[in-house]
């Protein structure tokens, strides 16, 4: 690996030195061996692997460190947290040039564990792992991970379960949140903080008139193309507090998220969410708000007498959230339905298509597909009201009439993914990994490494279909 430590030049009242504490009987789960090649693994890194991905190798001289920052939880200010079970423990170039953060998660306790006990189980470590997997497939941007291991050590959460650690990759860990810590805990950072975040994440914005405001309308546009493309693919993060957000525009820390199956926009994918804060259908609400709270943090970085203008032209900066919202979300949804993107009637006649998935409780992936291949009596089948679906149709007709239908077509087979990671797909090769058996996390991987080609001698029918309707859900636990 070809280290570029850069978090270390930070002030250090931003992180805490820590050493991973590795989990007892350290064992292999899976390894995305592309992905270490794309970070540069040396051939002797790749055979110790299992000893990196379980805290038993420490990337040297690079000192393994827990960040800190803070939060908004739920809407609500939480005050501290910091990484109570992660560490960085390293920044190295990529294939590209580029640095990536390597980032042990469930690597024991450190000084911001609060009353946690620094470990992450088995589950959500597959769960993270096969997820971000398959947002990079997806081509969203998301963090990834190098590998994970299991153990023979039992950690405790609502029962026994083995212990796990995963080497995340992200292009970077700073959150909206560590704005939050800084103004609360070590103001007189913010500056040089936010300088370090500019050169690093956004060197093009040091070019503008006002580095910061460029920063705060890249970080806006990134994150605004970010929840169209999750909306685009049916996906809910699920906790969107500002301490899960990643400056980057990348998706970071996924717990209990969801991808959506039966088209249900309020669905409730993280159950712990009692309000339904975080329901798909919030997510672009709530990534305004979260950058609302983070716009806040910045105005400190003006001097006081010219604050409240600055405060205003900051504020001004997020009417572009929207702009870049649905421009992201209408094109792409108009690709997904094989309909032409500069033709006016091609977003509501895509709208009137999810109301049909919404009202009938179709699969949305599977529709989308049925849809690309032509298989209109397989949908109007799936139909109760029939009539809804035939105007639709023959609006759909009519729109693509004369249009270059080659060309739309392709569109569609590049947007519409024929996989996504469905919970019972997860949730299958969990109990299978809890057994010591990773075939099915294996299938997965090679499954979701290709999305949007049809692999019928790798998928299983099941691969394609959401629970029955009367079935109940797989409830997925906020314990992690
Ligand atoms: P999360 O819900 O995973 O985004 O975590 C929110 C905060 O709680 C972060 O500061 C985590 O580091 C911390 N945390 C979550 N689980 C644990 C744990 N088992 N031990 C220590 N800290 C934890
Ligand atoms: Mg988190």
């Amino acid at each position: 690996m070809q280290l570029n430590p850069r978090y270390p030049q930070l002030n250090a009242k931003l992180y805490r030195e820590q050493m991973p504490t590795p989990l007892k009987g350290a064992k292999a789960g899976h390894f995305n061996e592309a992905l270490a090649d794309e970070l540069q693994w040396s051939a002797e890194e790749k055979q110790n692997w299992v000893e990196i991905c379980s805290g038993q190798h420490t990337i040297t001289p690079f000192q393994p460190l827990a960040m800190a920052y803070a939060g908004h939880q739920f809407g609500h200010w939480a005050g501290a947290l910091g990484d109570g079970r992660g560490l960085l423990i390293a920044q190295v170039l990529n294939k590209k040039q580029q640095t990536v953060d390597l980032h042990l998660k469930g690597a024991g306790q450190t000084p911001f564990s609060r009353m946690g006990d620094g470990r992450a189980v088995l589950r959500s470590v597959i769960r993270e792992y096969l997820a971000g997997h398959a947002l990079n497939a997806l081509g969203i941007p998301s963090s990834n991970a190098v590998g994970f291991t299991s153990s023979l050590q039992g950690v405790q959460r609502e029962k026994l379960e083995p212990g796990a650690m995963l080497l995340r990759s992200a292009d970077s860990h700073i959150r909206l949140g560590h704005f939050e810590w800084i103004n609360q805990y070590a103001p007189e950072l913010l500056s040089d903080f936010t300088q370090h975040c500019i050169s690093w994440h956004y060197p093009e914005c040091l070019k503008a008139e006002s580095p910061i405001l460029a920063f705060a309308k890249a970080v806006i546009e990134k994150t605004a193309i970010l929840v169209a493309n999750w909306q685009l693919v049916g996906f809910a993060h699920g906790v969107m507090n500002t301490d899960n957000l990643n400056i980057t525009g990348s998706t970071l820390d996924f717990g209990p998220y969801g991808f959506l199956e039966r088209f249900r926009p309020s669905w409730i994918n993280n159950h712990s969410d009692h309000q339904g804060r975080y329901t798909y259908e919030k997510q672009p609400s709530i990534a305004h708000w979260n950058l609302w709270v983070w716009l806040n943090q910045l105005v400190y970085l003006a001097p006081k007498e010219t604050r409240d203008t600055f405060k205003a032209e900051l504020s001004d900066t997020l009417s572009q959230f929207e702009i870049t919202f649905l421009e992201k979300y209408q094109t792409g949804l108009a690709c997904k339905m094989g309909l032409p993107t500069f033709h006016k009637e091609s977003f509501d006649c895509s709208l009137n298509f999810l109301r049909i998935l919404q009202q009938e409780k179709l699969d949305y992936t599977q529709s989308f597909i049925a849809l690309q291949e032509k298989r209109y009596t397989d949908l109007r089948d799936d139909c109760i009201n029939t009539d809804v679906f035939d105007e639709f149709l023959e609006h759909y007709h009519q729109i693509r009439e004369n249009q270059d239908i080659e060309a739309l077509q392709q569109s569609m087979q590049e947007h519409n993914p024929h996989y996504i990671l469905r919970n019972h797909m997860a949730q299958d090769a969990i109990e299978a990994a809890e057994r010591d058996d990773f075939s099915e996390v294996d299938r997965l991987f090679k499954l979701l490494a290709n999305p949007f080609t049809k692999q019928p001698t790798l998928e299983k029918p099941s691969d394609l279909v959401p629970p029955a309707t009367d079935v109940p859900e797989i409830s997925i636990s906020c314990s992690s």
